[in-house]
């Protein structure tokens, strides 16, 4: 813990523990849905696909860990089992039963609308009380949002191939 940290955000710090913890359980969930979604996808312009969801998947896990060491600087204790991640998840968890592109580029797509929003609300939360963790959720936001705009980019190729023949 940051002593001196805590104390800046004062009576706020456990409010935004528990923000900083729901957040963490969806970036593992979504580090997952796209590790998992980059092995098993399908269709036509899958290597594109995939080497997106690769690189996403990286960035959810650098998020997971931007957010636990803000945790642990606020003296909060981090999500410690995997039990937890379905309980505190703001977005859930969007699993690849049908594999085709398509299918996997709406369910990431519905997931980065949703982390932006979290996002979003901690920027709110945390604007006036706590500049640090206010710097790190528009950081983490600004690649939620990228995220969006590459998957949403990669929809429509996938959507104009009709037009090839
Ligand atoms: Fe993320
Ligand atoms: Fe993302
Ligand atoms: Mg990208």
């Amino acid at each position: 813990m940051g002593t001196k940290a805590r104390e800046l955000v004062g009576e706020h710090a456990d409010r935004i523990v528990e923000f900083l913890n729901r957040a963490l359980a969806d970036e593992w969930l979504a580090y997952y849905q796209y590790w998992i979604g980059s092995k098993v996808v399908k269709g036509p312009m899958k290597s594109a696909v995939e080497a997106e969801l690769v690189q996403h998947a990286a960035d959810e896990l650098r998020h997971a860990d931007m957010l636990v060491m803000r945790i642990l600087e606020l003296g909060g204790t981090p999500i410690l089992t995997p039990k937890r991640w379905f309980e505190l998840t703001n977005c859930g968890y969007g699993e690849p039963e049908n594999p085709f592109v398509k299918r996997i580029l709406e369910q990431n797509i519905k997931g980065e609308r949703c982390a932006i929003d979290v996002y979003n609300q901690i920027t709110s939360y945390t604007r006036d009380i706590d500049p640090v963790t206010y710097n790190l959720a528009v950081q983490i936001m600004t690649d939620e949002m990228e995220h969006e705009e590459d998957l949403q980019s990669l929809l429509e190729d996938l959507e104009n191939m009709k037009f090839l023949k």
